[in-house]
């Protein structure tokens, strides 16, 4: 496995094995691996030659609020596990490497943006549109391997590489859970012991909706209220967000019909947490 600190290197390492006729699989990350992201590289390695991971805390998708500064980090142990999940390349570079002066361009995204996290997280979306823009250049890569725990990303980066024709396949991983039914996420190690307890409750809350949809509910109001009073009674956590809309397009249904996902936001005291469920309904006449 070899780490790659610096730009030129590791694109001029991706030009040769593409000229080579080798297919490329990334998988874009913020570090503090754990099963999520090892899921998404076991997938990279069995439908691609070569595996690139990045390990890139983008500060561009964070706000003055929010955690930059208490997200974890842990360089050795992200290494080892890299390595032992056969990843061939690891792309960490510093903050100065990949924003040496301020961008003198910006993308905005104008779709799958205004609901969710595109609207309690100002900018987010912009910043990891701006980062993947640079990554996908520098790493080149056939297929993109990502989270649908971040489901709103996943849209959201659907329409980047569709507008800006990357030649890429996006590759959407459903969510790795705790054994208690909470998405694993680097930010679970900043939540209490009493809101670790608590967290699987959003996990939970979701199912509880779903399943108000499969006892025949449609209207998406009723849901959300459901799913917030379900959740609200289990957990002391802020809800940021409980949304139903219908997925990819992200848009407001009046019905659920359709593929539509029922996602969550909650902020506890030093990690605010997201997960959805996708689903598939059908209404019958
Ligand atoms: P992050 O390091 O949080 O930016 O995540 C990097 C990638 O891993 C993103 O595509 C995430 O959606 C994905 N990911 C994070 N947590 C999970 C999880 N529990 N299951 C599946 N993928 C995940």
């Amino acid at each position: 496995m070899q780490i790659f600190e610096d730009i030129l290197t590791i694109q001029t390492r991706t030009k040769e094995l593409k000229a080579s006729g080798k297919k490329i699989g990334f998988v874009p990350t913020m570090g503090y691996l754990h099963e999520g992201h090892i899921e998404l590289i076991k997938r990279a390695r069995d439908e691609n030659d070569v595996v690139i991971l990045s390990i890139f805390i983008n500060p561009l998708q964070f706000g003055d609020n929010e955690d930059l500064d208490n997200y974890p980090k842990d360089r050795e142990n992200d290494l080892i596990k890299a390595k032992e999940h056969g990843v061939d390349f690891v792309f960490y570079p510093t903050e100065k490497v990949m924003y040496p002066e301020p961008m003198s361009l910006s993308i905005s995204v104008t779709k799958r943006t205004n609901v969710l996290c595109g609207r309690s997280r100002p900018g987010h979306f912009e910043g990891v549109v701006t980062v993947l823009t640079k990554l996908f250049n520098i790493c080149q890569p056939d297929k993109a391997y990502f989270g649908q725990k971040d489901a709103q990303q996943v849209a959201v980066v659907d329409s980047l590489i569709r507008d800006f024709n990357f030649p890429i396949e996006l590759v959407s991983v459903p969510t790795v859970r705790e054994a208690d039914g909470l998405a694993k996420s680097s930010r679970n190690v900043n939540l209490s012991a009493e809101e670790r307890t608590e967290a699987p409750s959003i996990y939970e809350a979701l199912k509880f909706g779903h399943s108000l949809t499969e006892k025949g509910e449609q209207n998406p109001l009723d849901i959300i209220k459901q799913t917030r009073q379900f959740l609200e009674n289990k957990t002391r956590g802020k809800i940021d967000y409980i949304e139903l809309l219908s997925y990819p397009e992200l848009e407001t249904v009046d019905s659920v019909n359709g593929q539509v996902i029922l996602a969550a936001a909650v902020k506890y005291s030093k990690a605010r947490l997201i997960d959805n469920l996708v689903f598939e309904t059908s209404q019958h006449a």
